[in-house]
């Protein structure tokens, strides 16, 4: 059976025409998606659903056959690293990463090693101390991917992580989230508008437009056939 399961879904906001109209689409454990597609496309919205942050108007999401419950994700096992998911200024890194882990009831000592063995899988090591503030933009957003990590989600959604950090720092960070989605194991589910970063790291494109899934396959099978 598939991770994710999307059947039927459909999503309109205030009676406004529908974000999200119709869409049935299943996600393999293991499997790195992107949904790739121009702004305003229903991207944002398919993720915030899955996340529990939206709820569908109609049709179903499962989560290893279950329906998505509206319960924080990191308590369901999902990972997120959304723009509008920023980091708690007030706190330091480590306890920005450990908050996940803090709302799972993880015991106190077993935060500490989780959190340090975080810091180093996004090499931050020793930099738990600091405040957000004091990080560059690509070492906060490594601290975010580490909060989506440091609980061994089964399941990790991106929502344009590297969308503020420049040409050279978007590489590098595709390359290192690639190593840890190989390295981890987990699902991810990443949304992009950008073509280039989608044909890199995915195992899987689903191109939308206007609120419908228009294609799904292989990076190779989508952009390499006549
Ligand atoms: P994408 O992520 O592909 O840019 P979104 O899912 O953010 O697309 O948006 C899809 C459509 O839903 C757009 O027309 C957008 O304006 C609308 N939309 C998204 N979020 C909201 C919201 N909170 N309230 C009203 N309309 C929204
Ligand atoms: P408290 O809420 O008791 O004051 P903290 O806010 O200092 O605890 O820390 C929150 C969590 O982050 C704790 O689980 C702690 O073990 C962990 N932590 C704090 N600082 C570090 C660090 N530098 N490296 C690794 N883990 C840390």
């Amino acid at each position: 059976a598939p991770l994710v399961r999307f059947r039927n879904v459909r999503k309109s906001y205030d009676g406004l025409a529908p974000a999200v109209r119709d869409l049935s689409l299943d996600v393999a454990a293991g499997e790195f998606l992107t949904l790739l597609g121009p702004s305003g496309a229903g991207k944002t919205t398919t993720l915030m659903m899955l996340a529990g942050f939206e709820r569908p108007d109609s049709g179903d999401i499962l989560l290893e056959g279950r329906p998505i419950a509206r319960t924080p994700p990191q308590r369901r096992g999902i990972g997120v690293v959304f723009q509008s998911y920023a980091l708690l200024p007030h706190m330091t890194v480590a306890q920005n990463i450990a908050f996940p882990l803090q709302l799972r009831r993880v015991p106190r000592a077993e935060q500490a090693d989780r959190v340090a063995r975080a810091l180093d899988m996004v090499r931050l090591t020793g930099l738990g101390e600091r405040m957000p503030a004091q990080l560059s933009g690509g070492q906060q957003q490594r601290v975010a991917l580490a909060r989506a990590l440091v609980f061994a989600p089964r399941l990790v959604l991106l929502d344009e992580p590297l969308g503020a950090l420049d040409r050279r720092l978007r590489e590098e960070m595709q390359l290192e989230i690639r190593h840890l989605h190989k390295q981890l194991g987990v699902t991810m589910i990443h949304v992009t508008h950008d073509q280039a970063e989608a044909l890199t790291l995915s195992d899987r494109i689903a191109v939308f437009a206007a609120g419908a899934l228009r294609q799904l396959g292989t990076p190779e099978a989508l952009y390499d056939s006549p």
